[in-house]
């Protein structure tokens, strides 16, 4: 019997040991991507997230724009209907929550799963079961560290919010793929004294072809500072120490953005016991169905690709449903789709 100290909402949580025929962890792009793949076919999926629904998004950069056209971030043959030729974030937003809503989906937010029958809240752990598990988990919630001193101070950040914050200040962006590209150009225009610290001798490929020639041109003007072949060696409460080139130097810092990349939470897949390649996060998975070492669990989305984080993502992570909750015709399709998709952008 419940005691007099526990309010129903600790009860009911407590009591959430029913059992599902399949929960979807993750209600990103691609997570409710599979409970409509699920819905189709008569099962009604609870999706749950550790965080708000499509929180990777939420963490996006404030005033964000996509840089995939809005049909290919569409899920469920929902029209993704936006001003511009290209969604915003918060465009992106309306978007899921309007599709969620639309169909239906059982969404409980702010609900991590902690290891295959173990799931948590503010209000504590419960237990749950199920036949199917699909983990759409992605990566977006563990950021790739520096490991160097001084990382953990306060102004040193692994998500870039907004550009304004940052008006008049020092800033050191570490990285040099889009997101660090991206965020110093941002940087820039909102009046940030802007410094762009690359590893590599040269900018990647994969730097969008219109961002390039804008940051290019940015460097030859004086307007962005940039250090290539630079590797940080430490970071103190003013200056990004760094050693690159024959060189070594102390550039002034109020903020740092480490934009350097994510990984999955493997440490999820040691708890279910999921087996991967140790040294690229890549789960053991039946390419088919997509079902792991472990019966009845399943990965959909940015997951599979382990820390190759640019190889699946909304364009192409979107079918995955169709592979795990459809018939093997349905699956040749979601994967020839895929191949498409790969196949245009070269990724
Ligand atoms: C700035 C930026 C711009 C991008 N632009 C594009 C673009 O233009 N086009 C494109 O196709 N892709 C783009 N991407 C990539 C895209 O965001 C990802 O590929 C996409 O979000 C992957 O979808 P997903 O559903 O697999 O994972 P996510 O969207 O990351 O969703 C995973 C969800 O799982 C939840 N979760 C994680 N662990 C747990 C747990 N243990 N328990 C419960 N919930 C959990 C998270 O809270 C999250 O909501 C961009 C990414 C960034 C960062």
């Amino acid at each position: 019997m419940p005691t007099q100290t526990r309010s129903h909402r600790e009860w009911s949580l407590s009591f959430f040991v029913q059992h599902e025929a399949a929960i979807i962890v993750g209600a990103g792009p691609i997570g409710l991507a599979c409970a409509i793949s699920a819905k189709r076919r008569g099962i009604d999926p609870l999706v749950i997230d550790a965080g708000a629904l499509a929180n990777s998004i939420v963490r996006y950069p404030i005033n964000m724009t996509f840089f995939t056209t809005p049909e290919r971030l569409e899920i469920g043959n929902h029209p993704l209907v936006c001003a511009g030729p290209k969604a915003t974030r918060e465009e992106a937003l309306k978007y899921y929550r309007g599709v969620a809503r639309a169909e239906g989906i059982r969404v409980q937010p702010y609900t991590k799963l902690i290891n295959a029958h173990e799931i948590e809240t503010r209000l504590g752990k419960a237990s749950i079961s199920w036949d199917k598990l699909v983990l759409a988990t992605g990566y977006f919630d563990h950021p790739n560290r520096l490991g160097v001193p001084g990382e953990d101070l306060p102004h040193v950040h692994h998500y870039f919010d907004e550009a304004h914050r940052s008006c008049g200040l020092d800033v050191v962006v570490i990285g040099g793929k889009n997101s660090a590209v991206e965020a110093a150009l941002q940087l820039f225009r909102a009046g940030a004294r802007t410094t762009i610290i690359y590893r590599g001798t040269a900018w990647p490929k994969s730097v969008k072809y219109w961002l390039r020639p804008d940051l290019e041109n940015r460097i030859k003007a004086g307007e962005i500072t940039a250090r290539l072949g630079t590797h940080v060696a430490s970071i103190t409460p003013g200056e990004v120490r760094v050693h690159g080139l024959g060189s070594e130097e102390a550039i002034p810092a109020d903020r740092v953005y480490a934009l350097i990349g994510f990984h999955p939470d493997l440490g999820l897949f040691d708890n279910i016991g999921i087996t991967y390649e140790r040294e690229t996060g890549r789960p053991e998975i039946d390419a088919d169905t997509l079902e792991t070492s472990v019966r009845g669990v399943h990965v959909a989305g940015s997951v599979i690709a382990g820390n190759k984080i640019s190889e699946i993502f909304i364009e192409n992570g979107r079918f995955d449903g169709e592979k795990i909750f459809g018939s093997p015709d349905e699956r040749a399709r979601a994967q020839d789709l895929y191949q498409g998709i790969r196949r245009e952008t070269g990724e």
